[in-house]
């Protein structure tokens, strides 16, 4: 028998990342079903190409969903994760630079619906701080920088994603060091290099496109529905 599609909410619809996620998920109509696209203000159409559309303050009237996918401001995080919670729905969220008091709420939320945060949901990132994991525990002792770089606007240093890939050396006992380089329009590159006496290895990572992200969003979202409440990573998810 056929599954029925996953009726996703997407928040932040009009944005980069909502863009690229109605885009994607317009291409697999078999398993993923767009029921609402929230942005923050009331929109000029109410359908878009077949797409309901809601203003933020609209948020409560949404119609039924099985998963609501968040890539906004967080200013529009409160809301989104108080609706799941009050309808009992996974949430999927890549909204960056939320505050300490909403992590916490992200953390108590865990306890109702499965959820997942990440400030990076591409797919290779998550292999990689796998990778990097098994590595640091195998070569203890070797030195461990991470390097990256990004396009010349980007602004924090280093990125989350390096902190991520630190965390995963360090949890196996590493001690990190980190270098980030700003130059021209690159997208995001993360290597990971494990330095010994007369040998060294060197994990990286190239994105070249933002639906990397989307991409990987999407995938969380069909692999969170029906999952027990909890706080998942991207790489619980991945199969
Ligand atoms: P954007 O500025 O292009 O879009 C933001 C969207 O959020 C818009 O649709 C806007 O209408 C909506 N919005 C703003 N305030 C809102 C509110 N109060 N309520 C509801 N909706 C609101 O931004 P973007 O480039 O699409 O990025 C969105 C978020 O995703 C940012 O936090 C960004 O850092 C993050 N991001 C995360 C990843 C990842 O892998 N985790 C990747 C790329 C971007």
């Amino acid at each position: 028998m056929n599954t029925p599609p996953t009726r996703l909410l997407i928040h932040g619809a009009s944005g980069r990342m909502g863009q690229s996620l109605l885009r994607l998920a317009a291409g697999q109509p078999e398993s993923l079903q767009v029921v609402a696209a929230v942005t923050r203000r009331s929109p000029a159409q109410r359908v878009v190409e077949g797409v309901p559309h809601f203003a933020a303050s609209e948020l409560s009237g949404a119609p039924v969903f099985d998963v609501a996918i968040d890539f906004s401001l967080p200013e529009g995080f409160d809301p989104i994760l108080a609706l799941c919670v009050e309808r009992g729905v996974p949430l999927v969220s890549g909204t960056t630079g939320i505050s300490a008091v909403q992590q916490q709420a992200l953390e108590l939320a865990a306890s109702r619906i499965p959820l997942v945060w990440a400030s990076n949901f591409s797919l290779g990132v998550a292999v990689l701080a796998d990778l990097v994991e098994r590595a640091a525990a195998a070569l203890q002792g070797w030195d461990v920088d991470v390097v990256e770089s990004h396009h010349i606007h980007k602004k924090d240093a280093p990125s989350g994603t390096a902190l991520t890939l630190g965390q995963a050396a360090g949890s196996a006992g590493a001690d990190v060091h980190y270098a980030s380089l700003r130059a021209g329009d690159i997208v995001g590159e993360h290597t990971v290099q494990f330095t010994g006496m007369g040998e060294r290895i060197e994990l990286t990572h190239r994105a070249t496109h933002r639906d990397i992200f989307a991409r990987g969003a999407l995938h969380a979202a069909r692999r969170l529905a029906g999952r027990a409440p909890g706080s998942y990573r991207v790489r619980d998810l991945l199969d």
